[in-house]
């Protein structure tokens, strides 16, 4: 059999950060460490951007939500289009790693769910 059945499929998210974990990551990591510098630590630990919406930036040609990028390249983890990364301080302007966690758009959506009812019990962390 020469010919692959299978079709290749190239997500764009997951190629770009690929490419900037295997062969752009000191540069990549400089960036996040400087965002998180300009960050404001509050009470909860999380790290709140000055901007009113979730911080964005252009790295690569390519424009990414701040906590996402930062995210993935903490972990060394190239997400794909649609894998979400949640908030579980559930303060989307935040960008500190440790408060972040991959998911889906349906867990995402329960997250808020629960947040309304419940709130954060920072403790949890
Ligand atoms: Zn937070």
């Amino acid at each position: 059999m020469s010919d692959s059945p299978y079709i290749e499929f190239r997500d764009h998210g997951r190629a770009w950060f690929e490419d900037v974990i295997r062969n752009h990551y000191e540069e990549a990591l400089a960036r996040a460490n400087s965002l998180l510098d300009e960050a404001t630590v509050d009470e909860n630990g999380c790290y709140v951007t000055e901007t009113i919406s979730p911080q964005k930036l252009r790295f690569l040609g390519r424009q990414e939500r701040a906590y996402r990028f930062i995210f993935c390249l903490f972990n060394h983890y190239a997400a794909n289009s649609t894998e979400v990364v949640r908030h579980r301080c559930n303060n989307r302007r935040c960008i500190n790693p440790d408060h972040m966690q991959l998911g889906d758009h349906r867990e995402n959506h329960w997250d808020d769910v629960d947040f309304r009812a419940n709130g954060v019990d920072f403790r949890l962390i």
